[in-house]
C-alpha cells in the first residue's frame, strides 16, 4: 500500500494532473523541469525529456529502508517548510515501505516489506538510509530477527536501482569513526552485483536525491557518478571552487576566531577550520531550507560531510587543513592580499588580485600546463602560515 500521496492520486493519473491538483500549474511544471535538467548537467534543451520521463503514468514504486542510523536523513529529504515542487515529485512517487513514517508496525510492517518486493520485483527503487553493521554476525542490528546484511541484500537483489541516502549508507559515517565498535560499513560495501549511487552527506540535500530519483525516471538509468559512487551533477566540483568566500581566501583575508571583524565582514573561514578546498558538495550551489541558506553562507566551516570517512579525516573539525591542493598561487596572492589589507580598499584590491589569479588559471588550464602545487611529481602546496597549527 503507497504511503504518500495516496489521497491525491487517483489510479492512471499522471504526475502532471496531481501537480496541478495541488496548485501546480504546467508552466511552473516546465520551469522545474528545466531547472532539474541543469541541474543534472543537460541543459535547458533537456527539459521536454525530462517533463516526459517525470510525467509517466506510472507511479514508480520506491522502497526505502533504514538500517543503521539517526534518521536525520529521512527528515532532511521528507521534511520542508515549505514544500517545493520536487518535494512534490517526490511525493508522488510510491512509497511502499518506510518504517518510520508507516502506519504498520510489527509483523503487518514486515509483510508490508515482503509484499511490495514481491509485487514490483526488478522494477522498484531502494532507497537505503544507515549503515551495515557486519561485527559479531551483525547483532548489533536486527529488525524482525533479521540482521541489516540480511535485509539489504534481499532488498537490493529485486530492485531496479540502489541509491544510498546519507553518509551512513555511503560509508557508515559516525558509526564507522574509529575504532567503529559495530563493525558498519556502507551500501556498496555489501551490494557489489549492481551499481549503488551514494548520495552523500551528514545529512544529505534532499534536492540532490529528488534529482537522482528523476533521473533514473527520465533516463531509466541512474546518473553519472564519481569514483566514490557520487553523482556528478552535485558532487562534481569543491566547495572551495564555488564558495562566495573564495575572493576572501585568494586575498589571504581570514576570520582568526568566531566573534572577530572579519567574521562580521564574512571573511575566509579556512584558518577556524573550514574544509570546503578538500570537500566536493553541492552546498553552495543548491543551499538549505528552500535556499534560504547553507553553513559557510551562516558563517560556519565545512566540516566535509559528504567526505568518505570525514569524522576521522577531517577532524579536528576547527583545525585547519594541513594541506591544500592548488594552494601555490594563492600562496602568493595570501601575501599580497594580507599587504593590501592594511589599506581602506583592501576589499576591492583584493577582489582585482583575485580575479586576475582566476584568469591566470584559466590561461594555464587552457595552456593545458600543470598549476603550481598540482602538477605531477610536485610536491603538496603549503598553506600560507602556521602549517600544523590549529583554528
Ligand atoms: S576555505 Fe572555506 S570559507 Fe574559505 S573560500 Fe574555501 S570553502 Fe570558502
Ligand atoms: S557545508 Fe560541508 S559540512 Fe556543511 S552540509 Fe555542506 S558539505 Fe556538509
Amino acid at each position: 500500500m503507497p504511503l504518500l500521496g495516496a489521497a491525491a492520486w487517483s489510479d492512471g493519473g499522471t504526475l502532471t494532473e496531481q501537480l496541478a491538483h495541488r496548485g501546480v500549474s504546467r508552466r511552473d511544471f516546465l520551469e522545474f523541469c528545466g531547472s532539474l535538467a541543469v541541474v543534472l548537467g543537460l541543459g535547458r534543451d533537456a527539459a521536454a525529456q525530462v517533463a516526459q520521463g517525470l510525467e509517466s503514468p506510472q507511479r514508480p514504486p520506491v522502497i526505502w529502508i533504514q538500517l543503521q542510523e539517526c534518521t536525520g536523513c529521512v527528515e532532511s529529504v521528507l521534511r520542508s517548510a515549505e514544500p517545493t515542487i520536487g518535494d512534490l515529485v517526490l511525493d508522488m512517487v510510491s512509497l511502499e515501505y518506510s518504517h518510520t513514517i508507516m502506519a504498520a508496525s510489527g509483523h503487518a510492517a514486515e509483510k508490508a516489506l515482503a509484499d511490495s518486493m514481491a509485487k514490483h520485483k526488478g522494477k522498484y527503487i531502494l532507497l537505503v538510509t544507515g549503515s551495515v553493521p557486519l561485527a559479531e554476525d551483525g547483532i548489533y542490528l536486527t529488525i524482525g530477527g533479521r540482521t541489516a546484511k540480511v535485509i539489504l541484500e534481499e532488498a537490493a537483489a529485486g530492485a531496479a536501482a540502489v541509491i544510498a541516502v546519507g553518509a551512513c549508507a555511503h560509508f557508515g559515517s559516525v558509526q564507522a569513526a574509529r575504532p567503529n565498535p559495530t563493525g558498519a560499513v556502507g551500501v556498496g560495501d555489501i551490494i557489489k552485483d549492481k551499481p549503488v549511487v551514494n548520495i552523500a552527506g551528514c545529512p544529505p540535500i534532499a534536492d540532490v536525491v529528488t534529482a537522482t530519483v528523476a533521473h533514473f525516471l527520465t533516463f531509466g538509468r541512474l546518473p553519472s557518478v564519481d569514483a566514490d559512487g557520487r553523482p556528478l551533477f552535485a558532487y562534481g566540483a569543491r566547495i572551495h571552487d564555488q564558495c562566495p568566500r573564495r575572493a576572501n581566501f585568494d586575498a589571504g583575508q581570514y576570520v582568526e576566531v568566531f566573534d572577530d571583524e572579519a567574521a562580521r565582514k564574512g571573511w575566509c573561514l579556512y584558518k577556524v577550520g573550514c574544509k570546503g578546498p578538500a570537500t566536493f558538495s553541492p552546498c553552495p550551489i543548491f543551499q538549505w531550507n528552500s535556499g534560504t541558506s547553507w553553513p559557510i553562507g551562516a558563517g560556519h566551516p565545512c566540516i566535509g560531510c559528504t567526505e568518505r570517512n570525514f569524522w576521522d579525516t577531517m577532524t579536528p573539525f576547527y583545525g585547519r587543513l594541513p594541506d591544500v591542493g592548488g594552494f601555490g598561487i594563492e600562496q602568493r596572492v595570501d601575501l599580497i592580499g594580507a599587504a593590501l589589507a592594511i589599506g581602506a580598499t583592501a576589499g576591492v584590491a583584493a577582489h582585482a588580485v583575485a580575479t586576475g589569479v582566476h584568469q591566470h588559471r584559466e590561461r594555464q588550464r587552457q595552456r593545458q600546463l600543470p598549476i603550481a602545487g598540482q602538477g605531477p611529481g610536485e610536491p603538496p602546496a603549503s598553506p600560507p602560515s602556521n602549517p600544523t597549527g590549529g583554528a
